[in-house]
């Protein structure tokens, strides 16, 4: 009877002995497993990161190149203001170009939008003493530019120079058809288009009032390498009020200021 208690005993004994091994075999498998999981989950998520780095830098070189677009377009930005068309040799105007004119006089026109101001201006000289004042020279169809020009040139070549030297001469004081601010009928000459003109009470009146009136010497001694054309006290060019006195406060002629407005 004790006998077969023991075998049984041992039996239950030998049972538990590989049941446990059994669990403990388990446990250690299913940890296994878990390192394996987190393993892999970390791997994984190192190369999510890593390829959304990438991502992010095209996203900003994209960005880059939108911006790039942005400050480029800002750059060649139109001036759209109608008082600051510029002309001269580099813009000249389309053949085809017909501004609206209204009659200042029997004879001279200029754009309709300054003909007030410029009236205004005139009659202020007159009211301040200045009698000695006339328009000489405002609208120019670039028909006439163009006889005005070569009249100029013929001139010159009777004095037997080379055409060359014609050309370079007459285009100091004239611009050619389509370049010169009469053809737009922004801009008058006073007087007699002369020299002398800054010596007189007029020049030194428009000097100092001028700006009131939206008007500028368009040709200042000093800028001549910028604008291309010589010192013309007489030339005077509308751009309005608030541009005109900015302009004498940056100290900046027309091409100055128009690339001035572009920047900022
Ligand atoms: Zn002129």
């Amino acid at each position: 009877m004790e006998n077969k208690k023991n075998n049984i005993r041992n039996v239950l004994e030998k049972r538990n002995k590989k049941y446990r091994r059994k669990i403990k075999l388990r446990m250690i498998l299913i940890l296994l497993i878990g390192i394996s999981i987190i393993f892999l989950v970390l791997i994984l998520s190192k190369k999510e990161e890593k390829e959304q780095n990438i991502e992010t830098s095209s996203n900003v070189e994209e960005e880059n190149q939108v911006l790039e677009a942005v400050i480029s377009k800002k750059k060649e930005r139109k001036i759209d203001d109608w008082r600051l068309v510029l002309v001269n040799s580099k813009n000249p105007l389309p053949e085809n170009f017909n501004p609206e004119l209204v009659y200042i006089d029997k004879t001279r026109q200029v754009d309709k939008r300054i003909a007030n101001e410029l009236s205004k201006m005139i009659q202020a000289m007159r009211n301040s003493g200045i009698n000695n004042i006339w328009v000489q020279s405002a609208y120019r169809s670039i028909e006439y530019q163009k006889d005005l020009y070569n009249n100029k040139i013929n001139e010159y070549l009777q004095y037997g120079i080379s055409i060359e030297e014609a050309e370079r001469l007459t285009s100091e004081y004239i611009n050619k058809p389509g370049e010169s601010e009469h053809n737009l009928g922004l801009a008058v000459d006073f007087n007699n288009v002369n020299d002398d003109f800054k010596n007189s009470k007029a020049f030194k009146w428009l000097g100092e009032n001028a700006k009131d009136y939206g008007f500028i010497m368009r040709y200042p001694e000093e800028k001549k390498e910028i604008t291309g054309v010589e010192y013309e006290t007489w030339h005077w060019r509308y751009v309005g009020k608030e541009h005109a006195y900015k302009m004498e406060e940056l100290e900046m002629c027309l091409e100055e200021y128009i690339e001035y407005l572009k920047k900022n």
